[in-house]
């Protein structure tokens, strides 16, 4: 018997059922062990007089008044009744439940579990739960045909079985004191099965500990070890040759650009291995510091490649470093690519013949053999780590890494999160360029915008148009985006011409349409927030978002630096009728400051790091249970001890650390 059993092993579990936990990435008994609940309802019923506003809670009481139900529009309906808990009169309200009425009587007590409204004194309810149950529910992430009462029963049947007793401890007894930590095996139990709250609180702790403290040993190790790898790469690039290219440039570098070169030159002539985050808000110039480091490269003979996340930003990378470097011979390579050009593209790279690859993922797959690859450069990827390293080394290539990001990450978090980086940071925006003005509308003055975009279009001016965002449904942004655009296309009639980007598109469509638009042949560009990354056309001055409140600061921040790219006046519009506070608040933020750092500082302090790495474009590891902004302080802590360990000589031979040698690189969630 073991933790590596496979989940058929315990009962009720087929190959049926196995193929259903595998979409929770649930394979072994001790995956399913380590599989916890995201949270926990507590059911203990509540006196409404402690709840604030919001609340869910169980509230018990007595019906007052007989269930009423009302029916309005189709299959929707309401049941209501009062409850009294104490001297408080509750309305209670339950949603499309009718069936519910025949357990309200008036005279009995009974327990709800709903949300409750402050100044309204009510409560929505979301159900009717058994009297007296003080349990705490734990709720699981589950999947298409996994309950949480499967899962429930698949974890007693994991600890029947005996499997928790064989959870063995992975932290050293120093730390566990030091830290007044539960054991792990008893914290795994609690996770599921906590006596109360205040036990589950300790599990919880005890388990963020040891997840944090693991990824920032890990992450201090490869430091160490990067550190004093001997095999790392020289890259003699030829100086001179790359000033003449400066010199040719259209601009001039600003001195922030200067530096993050000169850091990132440093390294690559240097021995070991370049592992650097190179961060700059949107238009600061980012491309430009990589595409001259890629040069340097090939002044020493060596190649290049640049990795971005989508085809459309390869396309445009491609199109600006063939104009930024006509001397160069540039490849483009994607997975969209036919199987001739796309043949062509791998022998060209495997030959040598090309010196500077653009593409998204391709590059690292299969079938791709460089030439002296010695610098690769990720745009807005996620994290170039570990994993991505070790695909390159089997393909014979181990190159100095430059990871670029324009989420402006706060310095507190970018040194803990990546670690084992070293940093450059472009804070200052290329002269010339006009800061963005921004104005919060309410959807009522939408007609004076539209007046005031007619006068900016007949101009000139290009528009972007951002389409509201629904939450977790694609297929109700994509209705949003083109109804927009049907309104745009009847108001502007013959004087604009309107276009509709969306995710659902193939990939030609979208380039072509992308194409239309910064060759100028399209006036309005109606679009979801796949426009968000890295899009770059200088003649594009207004940015409208529609329903700005739905979109955190730094979407937000993002979407505003697609305009503001050149030397003309740009302008953000956000029309919102923000309802929340935190709504409000945002709209203001976003009309006050253009800098990212602080939009970045002031997003984490109103909604934690949800919003500034939820998206694809967060390049931040994933952690189980752990969040980087709420935990910081356990991730602090943890940063502290793990670097303290690891600079300890010889520490992995010391037997009061043995137990982390052992445990190292188990799991490491550094890519
Ligand atoms: P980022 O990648 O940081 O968003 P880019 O490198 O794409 O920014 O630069 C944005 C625009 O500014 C590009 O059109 C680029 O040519 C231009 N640019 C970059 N550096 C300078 C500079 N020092 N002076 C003037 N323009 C610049
Ligand atoms: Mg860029």
């Amino acid at each position: 018997m073991s933790l590596k059993d496979s989940l058929l092993v315990l009962p009720g579990v087929g190959p049926k059922a196995v193929e259903k936990f595998q979409k929770l990435d649930l394979y072994t008994v001790e995956d399913l062990v380590v599989y916890f609940p995201f949270r926990y309802e507590d059911f203990a019923s509540k006196s409404v007089l402690d709840l604030v506003d919001g609340e869910k809670a169980v509230v018990v009481g007595t019906v007052s008044t007989p269930a009423n139900v009302q029916y309005y529009g189709f299959k929707r309906n309401r049941l209501r009744f009062s409850i009294k808990q104490g001297e408080a009169i509750i309305a209670v309200s339950f949603f499309n439940q009718p069936y519910l009425a025949d357990k309200v009587e008036v005279g009995q007590e009974i327990a709800i579990w709903g949300k409750w409204d402050k100044a309204k004194a009510s409560l929505t309810g979301m159900k009717i739960v058994a009297q007296s149950s003080e349990d705490l529910h734990p709720i699981y992430h589950v999947a298409q045909g996994i309950s949480q009462a499967n899962l429930v029963k698949l974890v007693q049947a994991a600890v029947d079985r005996g499997y928790f007793d064989l959870i063995e401890e992975n932290l050293p007894a120093i730390l566990l004191e030091k830290y007044r930590l539960l054991p792990r095996k008893q914290a795994a139990f609690a996770m599921h099965f906590p006596r109360d709250l205040e036990e589950y609180k300790q599990a919880l702790r005890r388990v963020k500990f040891e997840e944090l403290f693991y990824f920032q040993l890990n992450l201090q190790v490869l430091k160490v070890e990067n550190k004093a790898e001997s095999n790392g790469l020289v890259i003699p690039y030829q100086r001179s040759l790359l000033e003449e290219k400066i010199a040719s440039l259209p601009f001039a570098l600003t001195e922030a650009q200067q530096s993050a070169l000169d850091e990132i030159l440093c390294d690559m002539s240097s021995g070991g291995h370049m592992n650097r985050l190179l961060q700059g808000d949107v238009g600061a110039g980012k491309t430009v510091v990589a595409g001259l480091a890629m040069y340097a490269a090939y002044t020493a003979g060596m190649q290049s490649a640049i990795m971005v996340p989508t085809e459309i930003l390869a396309e445009q990378h491609f199109e600006s470093l063939c104009q930024l470097f006509p001397d160069l011979s540039i490849a483009l390579l994607t997975g969209g690519m036919k199987a001739a050009p796309r043949r062509a593209a791998l022998a060209a790279i495997e030959s040598g013949e090309v010196d500077l690859i653009v593409g998204t993922h391709a590059l690292i797959q299969e079938g791709v053999v460089y030439h002296q690859l010695g610098l690769v450069v990720t745009d807005e990827q996620h994290r170039f780590g570990v994993k991505q390293r070790r695909l390159l080394r089997e393909k014979g290539a181990n190159p100095d890494v430059l990871m670029m990001t324009a989420t402006p990450i706060p310095r507190t978090l970018a040194i803990t999160a990546f670690g084992e980086m070293d940093v450059s940071v472009i804070n200052q925006l290329p002269a010339g360029r006009k800061p963005i003005i921004t104005r919060w509308v309410k959807h009522e003055q939408l007609p004076v915008v539209l007046e005031w975009l007619d006068k900016e279009v007949a101009k000139g001016a290009q528009v972007y148009v951002i389409s509201p965002l629904i939450e977790e449904s694609e297929a109700l942004d994509l209705k949003n985006a083109v109804d927009l655009k049907e309104e745009l296309v009847a108001y502007f009639g013959e004087r604009a011409s309107v276009a509709l980007l969306h995710g659902r598109m193939k990939n030609d469509e979208k380039e072509a349409i992308m194409q239309e638009f910064k060759a100028g042949k399209t006036d309005v560009l109606v679009s979801t927030t796949v426009i968000e990354v890295g899009v770059n056309v200088p003649n594009a001055t207004v940015m409208i978002i529609m329903d700005a409140d739905r979109f955190g600061l730094s979407q937000l921040h993002q979407l505003r630096g697609r305009v503001g790219r050149g030397s003309k006046q740009s302008y953000a519009v956000l029309v919102a009728n923000p309802k929340t506070d935190s709504g409000k608040d945002r709209m203001k933020i976003m009309t006050e400051t253009t800098d990212g750092f602080v939009l970045a500082e002031e997003d984490l302090k109103m909604r934690g790091a949800g919003e500034i790495f939820g998206t694809r474009q967060s390049g931040l590891p994933e952690f189980q249970v752990a969040n980087i902004v709420e935990d910081y302080a356990i991730l602090e802590e943890a940063r502290r001890v793990a670097s303290q360990i690891v600079s300890e000589k010889d520490w992995k031979e010391q037997p009061e650390w043995a137990i982390l040698a052992k445990h190292l690189r188990e799991k490491e969630n550094l890519d």
